[in-house]
């Protein structure tokens, strides 16, 4: 048992180390070069800021959009989701707010099995609905294994009732970019999903750079609510930063009802 415990152990600090490398690779690329939400790195410069984030500006199937005049012409049934429970575990990234997540959570959609990555928040929401834009949107995002490619479920926020969900961290959120708050408190990101039975869904994109065209969005049609006080807590650390509506360009959306 000693000689397994040992092994178990050696091959724990070889998995942080490979986390650290690539983490600090990830680091010093997102510094090169960075982006925001207003003046000359705003939005509307993205596209320009890098070469490899031409798409921003030259994709035609960016995200968000106004959600609006979706068709339902197939089947598409409950969201297939398995879910665990992960400890607290947010960090600033300079850009939001952003939960990671353990790995063993999936959906599986259109035949697809996505794993749980993480979730993270934009203030005010990036979709809209019928022109009509929320407080704040939660992003969980999904990634296949084999293709890279992603599947992101957009919870949409208004501003009426206390949300429980958010309430497990509201008061722990990092405040600077680089911080990180972590808590022995699990929590499942289930329990912050309204309904899973109706949704939108598109071909879309990441909505911050490089803005990469392999996302599956999947948009939740029944909103949560949040206080005053909590949409406080997370727009006074990240202010705006949701990325302006993009043209549908074709794009058809389809509704699960
Ligand atoms: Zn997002």
């Amino acid at each position: 048992m000693r000689r397994k415990y040992t092994f178990t152990v050696w091959a724990r600090i070889g998995i942080v180390a490979v986390a650290f490398a690539c983490l600090a690779t990830a680091k010093t690329t997102a510094q090169a070069i960075e982006f925001s939400y207003s003046g000359d790195e705003g939005p509307g410069f993205w596209g320009e800021l890098d070469p490899a984030w031409t798409n921003c500006s030259e994709n035609s199937r960016q995200s968000p959009i106004d959600i609006k005049n979706a068709h339902k012409d197939k089947p598409l049934g409950p969201l297939d989701l398995n879910l665990h429970e992960t400890e607290i575990d947010l960090i600033n990234t300079g850009h939001g707010i952003q939960q990671r997540y353990k790995p063993g959570s999936t959906l599986t959609f259109a035949g697809v099995v996505y794993e749980l990555q993480q979730f993270h928040f934009h203030t005010l929401s990036e979709h809209t609905i019928k022109g009509k834009r929320g407080a704040m949107e939660l992003h969980v995002v999904f990634s296949n294994a084999g293709t890279g490619n992603l599947a992101v479920i957009g919870q949409i926020y208004d501003v009426d009732e206390e949300n429980q969900f958010l309430a497990a961290f509201d008061q722990i959120l990092p405040r600077h970019s680089g911080d990180n708050t972590t808590s022995p408190t699990e929590i499942n990101v289930g329990d912050g999903l309204d309904d899973t039975r109706k949704y939108f869904t598109y071909p879309g994109s990441l909505t911050t750079p490089p803005c990469s065209p392999t996302v599956t969005f999947i948009v939740l049609e029944k909103r949560a609510t949040m206080s005053e006080e909590q949409f406080h807590l997370f727009n006074d650390i990240m202010g705006n930063n949701f990325r302006p509506l993009q043209p549908l360009n074709g794009r058809t959306i389809h509704r699960s009802h």
